[in-house]
């Protein structure tokens, strides 16, 4: 006899695929303004209405081997991705917290999440709505959980996170001459805000190390391929000087040089933002989705 708890994981876990299958129309249609339901899916590039069984999430793509059906035209790996990733939050969130209504609630952030994410990915671009929609169910999940202190941590939360994200978007006027971020990291930071209240400073610090990490490789990649051969010494001198402090001689000398060298990294990369001739915003939603994914499921 199958256990209850792992029979009803592995349907959860299916609910989610069919869920990130559902995302993937919304995040497409909501590039490019077309109803969610009306018209049916279709290859964008031959126009065929596609057969149920191109419909099944992951398996169509491995069967199709990530082509369309009709004219071999390559099917984006994003369709299997945020089905996966989709499937594995709704698995994780019955995993931790069970079956019941704040698990809804979760469920809900976590789609959420997946479908901002992967817009503001795709084409840096995010449906404020859905943030909106985010923060105000964390306002009424709190007030359910602890009335009146809920609510106000709710909105001191939002506060935190819309002036602290506002304020680094405008460091990009003092430097850059523009935003720093797009408005929509703002909303996001704000909605992060109304579901973890006054915890969002860790859900910003959190986001702040995540986009190191994946946003370094790329900006020091881009900057050696623009032969850019100043940032990046400073950025190796800088990584060894790091490690030197941490791990071998803990001194005031090596502090030093380790800031000295930061300093000079920092002046010359601000320097180089200043004189480049297409500047990007850098995706920050998926920084903020990691920070909050992150203490939901491991703290
Ligand atoms: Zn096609």
């Amino acid at each position: 006899m199958i256990d209850t708890y792992w029979y009803i994981f592995f349907w959860i876990c299916i609910i989610g695929l069919c869920f990130g299958s559902f995302f993937n129309v919304v995040i497409l249609r909501s590039l490019s303004n077309e109803s969610i339901v009306f018209p049916p899916s279709k290859c964008p590039k031959c126009g065929n209405k596609l057969k149920w069984w191109h419909n099944i999430p992951v398996l169509s793509y491995i069967l199709l081997k990530g082509k369309c059906g009709f004219c071999k035209e390559k099917i984006s790996i994003q369709y299997p991705i945020v089905e996966i990733v989709t499937m594995i939050l709704f698995g994780a969130s019955y995993l931790r917290y069970g079956l019941n209504l704040d698990t809804i609630f979760l469920l809900f952030w976590c789609s959420c999440l997946v479908i901002m994410t992967s817009t503001d990915i795709k084409e840096k671009l995010v449906d404020c709505n859905i943030a909106i929609a985010m923060g105000i169910t964390g306002i009424i999940f709190n007030t359910l959980h602890a009335g009146w202190y809920g609510f106000i941590t709710s909105f001191i939360g939002i506060l935190i996170g819309v002036i602290v994200l506002e304020a680094i978007a405008r460091l990009g006027y003092i430097f850059a001459g523009t935003r720093a971020m797009g408005e929509a990291d703002t909303y996001v930071a704000g909605a992060l805000g109304g579901l973890f209240g006054l915890s969002i400073h860790m859900v910003l610090l959190l986001s702040l190390a995540a986009s190191m990490i994946f946003i370094l490789p790329v900006f020091f990649y881009n900057q050696f391929k623009a032969n850019n051969k100043l940032v990046c010494i400073l950025g190796v001198l800088f990584a060894l000087s790091v490690v030197v402090f941490e791990t071998v001689w803990q001194n005031y000398l090596t502090l030093a040089i380790m800031l000295i060298i930061g300093l000079w990294l920092a002046f010359s990369v601000l320097r180089g933002i200043k004189n480049a001739e297409n500047r990007n915003y850098l995706p920050y939603v998926p920084a903020l989705a990691a920070g909050a994914l992150y203490i939901t499921f491991f703290t």
